[in-house]
């Protein structure tokens, strides 16, 4: 595909991977089945797309970029591939078969609700790769104890197990980003090992929880909950009174919430 005349589109997050030996190592990673399909957001100039097609039954690419999409359409015209031109925030998913595998080098902008999107179809999408922001994918897969982790820790993990397979280097891409970068995993689970009674009330204490991360769990959350009621349920659970949010696990998080569910 000829590309050179591309300008890359800062606006779009788009920083090619050029490194051949990481494009592969990313494909190598994602263990792709001969019978799965594969959802790639954000395909640019086809670099991974290339890798992965040979592999699977079926590639769907989203791509947002007018002019790549194009020449995607023009190079890809296997009929198990279908380029689409598309903002991924936007694209309807419900259409999709099960066990979908999503593969993406996302714009580090977009991150966010790009996980958020695919963890609201996590129905539909078995296993999930990302490259993300290295610091971004630290976050993701924290657990209690640490600085990285927080609320988008304890929100991705309650729905996938989340892995950070390897770093990849920001001189892997061209353009180059000030920032490296690492490629994660989430699987799906098909259910938390503790279900939220209220998944919202959860969400809605852990982020109360860690706006205030350096208070004492109790101080935290204690306009929120009521002191006193509180503290007799963290004494329930066993959670010392002086823990701070980040002490607190996952699990912690939603025994706490469902005994607070009226
Ligand atoms: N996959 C290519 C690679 O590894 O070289 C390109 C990665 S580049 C970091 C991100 C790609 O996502 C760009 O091609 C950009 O145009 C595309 N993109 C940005 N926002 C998007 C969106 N909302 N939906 C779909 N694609 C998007």
């Amino acid at each position: 595909m000829n590309t050179s005349y591309h300008r890359s589109q800062k606006s779009l997050g788009q920083n090619f991977l050029v490194d051949g030996r990481m494009q592969q190592r990313i494909v190598e990673a994602c263990a792709l089945q001969a019978d799965e399909v594969v959802v790639e957001i954000g395909p640019g100039k086809g670099a991974i797309t290339r890798r992965i097609c040979p592999l699977v039954k079926g590639l769907i690419a989203v791509e947002k970029d007018r002019s790549l999409a194009a020449l995607l359409a023009h190079e890809f015209q296997q009929p198990q591939v279908k380029i689409v031109q598309a903002d991924f925030l936007k694209w309807d998913m419900s259409l999709l078969p099960e066990g979908v595998v999503v593969v993406g080098n996302i714009p580090y902008y977009i991150s966010t609700p790009i996980i958020e999107k695919i963890l609201a179809h996590k129905d539909k999408i078995r296993r999930a790769f990302l490259t993300v922001q290295l610091e971004f994918g630290l976050r993701l897969a924290a657990t209690a104890g640490g600085k990285d982790y927080g609320s988008l820790s304890c929100f991705v993990q309650y729905y996938a197990d989340v892995q950070v397979l390897f770093k990849i280097s920001r001189h892997c891409f061209n353009p180059q980003p000030k920032v490296n970068s690492c490629f994660v995993s989430l699987t799906m689970k098909s259910k938390p090992e503790v279900a939220a009674r209220d998944e919202r009330q959860l969400f809605n204490l852990i982020q109360k929880a860690f706006t205030q991360r350096r208070k004492t769990i109790v101080n935290a959350l204690k306009k929120t909950v009521g002191q006193e009621r509180l503290m007799d349920e963290l004494q329930r659970l066993g959670i010392d009174l002086q823990s701070r949010p980040e002490d607190l696990t996952l699990l912690n998080y939603i025994k706490l919430s469902n005994t607070l569910v009226v």
